[in-house]
């Protein structure tokens, strides 16, 4: 068997290692907990729970890191999706401390899984923000201040155009903002390796085992077309996926497609002349571009979105012009790979997690800010579920407001406001 069956054609299938079929469900089995999805949120919650001793299944609809977690940009940021400096006029000063630091320790938590279970994904450190217009001159050093002084986080810098043209070749960059103590990673073997420590754990783990539907019952009895599970706790970690699965957190949650491409390898050279390091690296548009070297020294670029059901047909072409825009001299470079995939957004970017009932917890709408939030996301539903809800609370605390339409007439009113913001962008 082709054991990449089922993977989209990306750069990341073809760098997959430790790639391994699961079952299909083919029986009705019994469980304490059913994870519900095959990404981050999913496999975080599978592992902790299981390291706590409980008796865990987890069902993936296709393969394991089929989803965004298998295609995403590999950057992870520090903080919360939305700022700090957003989030203190939101919530005031303690809670967005408190979820700073909840975000250093989901890097921790990152660091830590890489460390114990061996991943093999390319762990890197650091991260640039490039400030892409004269409306934000000064951001940057007051985000390093803010950070340093009353986040007790002395590890970005701000840097003048010069400075950052010395680590990323684009003249588009006004000033930029370095954090050392940001990662980047290889999505899909992270993901893979979680999955091997899970099955390690005792997580038994089935592919192409979509769920079609659960019971409101405790316990709850989860349905795939070809077996079930009954199980005391359901977790649904299906986000941008979702579907129809679970109406009553749909509304919550817009999914939104982004893409990426992979150059052909540039050569050590002409990658370092580049991007003068492995790290990562966005920019301050509300559709973002990211970007960074992959070991091999190809520029694995993101940048583009949709807000329909369907990719572009020509996924290489359509990102292609937001990387010339910014790197203008890679016009004689082939793309090797272009591939996209589904995240949820929710209306204020904060991430949406809660309990259905007393026996059903999701995780979703990271907003583009989802390995390290969909990491601790897992983990705080294993605590939860394991009877101490205190960091678990604290998200289910954040005021979530349903996109105006529901789940039917959400797409037109994103479709506008993501023009708005497209135009106030280049302003
Ligand atoms: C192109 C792209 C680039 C991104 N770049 C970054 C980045 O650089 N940094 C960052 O922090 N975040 C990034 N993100 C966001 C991040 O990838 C996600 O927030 C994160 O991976 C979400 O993990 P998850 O486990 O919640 O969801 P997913 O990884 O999407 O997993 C959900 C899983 O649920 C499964 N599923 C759905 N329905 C069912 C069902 N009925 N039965 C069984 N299984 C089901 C799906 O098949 C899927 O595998 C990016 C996302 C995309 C798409």
């Amino acid at each position: 068997m082709n054991e990449l069956k089922g993977y989209p054609d990306s750069y990341y299938a073809a760098t997959a290692v430790g790639v391994r079929a699961y079952p299909v469900l083919e029986e009705n089995r019994r469980a304490d907990v059913c994870v519900i999805g095959g990404g981050y949120t999913g496999l975080s919650a599978a592992l902790n729970l299981a390291e706590r001793g409980l008796d865990v299944v987890l069902l993936e609809a296709e393969r394991i890191g089929f989803g965004a977690s298998g295609r995403c940009g590999g950057l992870v940021g520090s903080g919360q999706r939305i700022e700090v400096l957003d989030a203190e006029k939101q919530f005031g000063y303690a809670r967005s401390k408190e979820l700073w630091d909840f975000a250093e320790l989901a890097k921790q938590e990152i660091r830590e899984r890489v460390e114990k279970h061996g991943i093999a994904c390319d762990l890197q450190r650091g991260g640039l923000v490039g400030v892409h217009k004269k409306g934000y001159l000064g951001w940057a050093r007051e985000i390093a201040d803010v950070l340093a002084e009353r986040y007790s986080y002395p590890f970005c810098a701000a840097l003048s155009a010069e400075e950052s043209r010395e680590r990323v070749a684009t003249d588009k960059f006004l000033e930029g903002l370095f954090d050392s103590e940001a990662l980047t990673l290889h999505p899909l073997n992270f993901t893979l390796g979680l999955a091997r420590a899970a099955t390690e754990a005792g997580v038994r783990i089935y592919e192409n085992s979509r769920v079609t539907t659960y019971s409101r019952t405790d316990p709850a009895k989860v349905e795939t077309a070809s077996g079930s599970v009954t199980a005391s706790f359901v977790v649904l970690a299906c986000n941008g996926y979702l579907g129809k699965l679970e109406k009553r957190v749909a509304g919550k949650i817009m999914p939104i497609n982004n893409f990426m491409i992979a150059t052909e390898p540039l050569g050590e050279t002409r990658a370092r002349e580049l991007i003068n390091g492995r790290f990562g690296v966005h920019d301050t548009r509300f559709v973002v571009n990211y970007f960074r070297m992959s070991d091999d020294h190809r520029l694995l670029f993101g940048g583009g979105e949709n807000y329909r059901s369907g990719f572009p047909r020509d996924i290489k072409n359509f990102v292609r012009p937001y990387m010339l825009n910014l790197f203008p001299q890679l016009k004689d470079v082939a793309i090797d790979y272009g591939w996209g995939g589904t995240l949820s957004v929710t209306v204020n970017r904060l991430p949406h997690l809660g309990r259905l009932s007393p026996n059903v917890f999701f995780g979703q709408g990271y907003s583009g800010h989802g390995i390290s939030t969909a990491i601790f996301a897992g983990k705080v539903i294993a605590e939860a579920i394991t009877g101490t809800a205190s960091r678990f609370d604290v998200f289910t605390q954040l005021p979530i407001h349903t996109f105006p339409g529901g789940t039917l007439l959400r797409y037109p009113g994103l479709v506008l406001a993501m023009m708005y913001f497209t135009i106030k962008d280049r302003i």
